[in-house]
């Protein structure tokens, strides 16, 4: 007998294990380990075929009781038998390993599955874009042209792909099914597995004479200028969806979809914060001082808003209803501005004076943050002492 590993050893699970765990162990290792994800690779195939083997015997419960009491003669009647050369225990063992993926994978796994017709209807990839908008389109939404390139069916052989006045024939080998089988000789007698049929690649048909335009694919790449619905409120590095723009369909399949990841450029006035805008507004020292009526932008436009007499530097206030609208919801957030003060430079000498004479009238009750800072630092020394 060749080299042999335990299957609990294969599959990388204990002797006691639940179904659960040993499936999950299989389907781990299936996926490594599975042809099409490791195309041409033999030591991959063999772990495949050694994985699926032991998976085979301990998934049922009968077979695993006996593996697990007598070992591998307790399930292969010719191990250790001694019969020189006859492995032929499992006789013509004929499990089809695309279809034990398939029950696993919902059958779209690969194209390894027999159950899968190679001449049904495909769905078309989906195709990625990028668009940059300006703070304003993004938050209020838009409309744009973006240019993608996108596999469309040939028109000239109506995506069949065969020379006009000619139609693919159904593949010989594989009798157009797109899957050979193949069988293989093991210690376990000859197992039969299916794979890709190497003549047709699986399509199940061949063209003789291919269509001179998409050389035979029946789709062809385009560049095509599409126009997208950017939604409102949309947010840097979201994507959107415009369904069914992407690669068309094979065999009457539906098209994918075009994907749009936004990027937002910043903006000079506005910040987002989540669903919040926020920006900042400088007023001089005597709107501060004094209360003025200000112009405020928001992403609808301006609006005026009333700053009060004796407004601080850093002063916040809040515009209800101003910010980005809620994707695919109601509502809106607010916008914040925060009110900076700026103090005057350049003064000529007459200003200079104007301020001086403010200054003598000034008294502690204009100062109240300055009077209780200075009360602070006396209480201070006094400790000190
Ligand atoms: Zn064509």
């Amino acid at each position: 007998m060749p080299d042999k590993r335990d299957y609990y050893e294969v599959l990388g699970v204990q002797k006691g294990c639940s179904d659960d765990e040993l499936k999950k162990a299989y389907r781990g290792l299936a996926k490594k380990y599975h042809p099409d994800l490791n195309p041409g690779d033999k030591e991959a195939e063999a772990k495949f075929k050694e994985v699926n083997e032991a998976y085979e015997i301990l998934s049922d419960a009968q077979k695993r009781q006996k593996y697990d009491q007598f070992g591998f003669a307790g399930v292969d009647p010719s191990y250790g038998a001694g019969a020189g050369g006859g492995f032929g225990g499992f006789g013509d063992m004929d499990f089809d390993l695309g279809d034990i993926f398939g029950s696993f994978f919902g059958g779209g796994f690969g194209g390894s599955s027999r159950t899968r017709n190679p001449n049904g209807p495909i769905r078309g990839n989906a195709v990625n874009a990028q668009l940059n908008l300006s703070f304003i389109e993004a938050a209020l939404g838009c409309q744009k042209e973006i240019t993608i390139q996108r596999l469309e069916r040939c028109d000239t052989c109506e995506g069949t792909g065969a020379a006009k006045g000619t139609s693919p024939e159904s593949c010989s080998d594989c009798s157009g099914t797109g899957q050979v089988r193949v069988q293989q000789r093991t210690p376990f007698g000859v197992i039969q597995t299916s794979k890709t049929c190497p003549k047709c690649a699986g399509k199940g048909k061949v063209i003789k004479s291919p269509c001179g335009d998409c050389r035979g694919m029946g789709r062809i790449r385009h560049t095509r200028k599409i126009m997208v619905n950017v939604p409102a409120g949309i947010d840097n590095g979201q994507t959107f969806v415009m369904s069914g723009q992407g690669d068309h369909g094979m065999n009457a399949g539906p098209a994918g979809d075009l994907n749009v990841t936004v990027g937002i450029r910043p903006d000079p006035i506005f910040e987002r914060d989540g669903f919040n805008v926020w920006c900042e507004v400088p007023i001089t020292f005597t709107q501060a001082t004094l209360g003025d009526e200000i112009t405020v932008p928001t992403i609808d436009g301006k609006v005026t808003y009333e700053v009060p007499e004796g407004t601080q530097p850093g002063t916040t206030f809040r515009l209800r209803n101003k910010g980005i609208s809620f994707v695919n919801g109601r509502g809106r957030g607010d916008q914040y501005v925060k009110v900076t003060v700026e103090v005057p430079k350049n003064l000529n000498n007459k200003q200079k004076q104007a301020l001086k004479d403010f200054e003598e009238l000034a008294n502690d009750k204009n100062y109240e943050k300055r009077k209780g800072f200075f009360e602070k630092i006396k209480d201070a020394m006094k400790g000190e002492d």
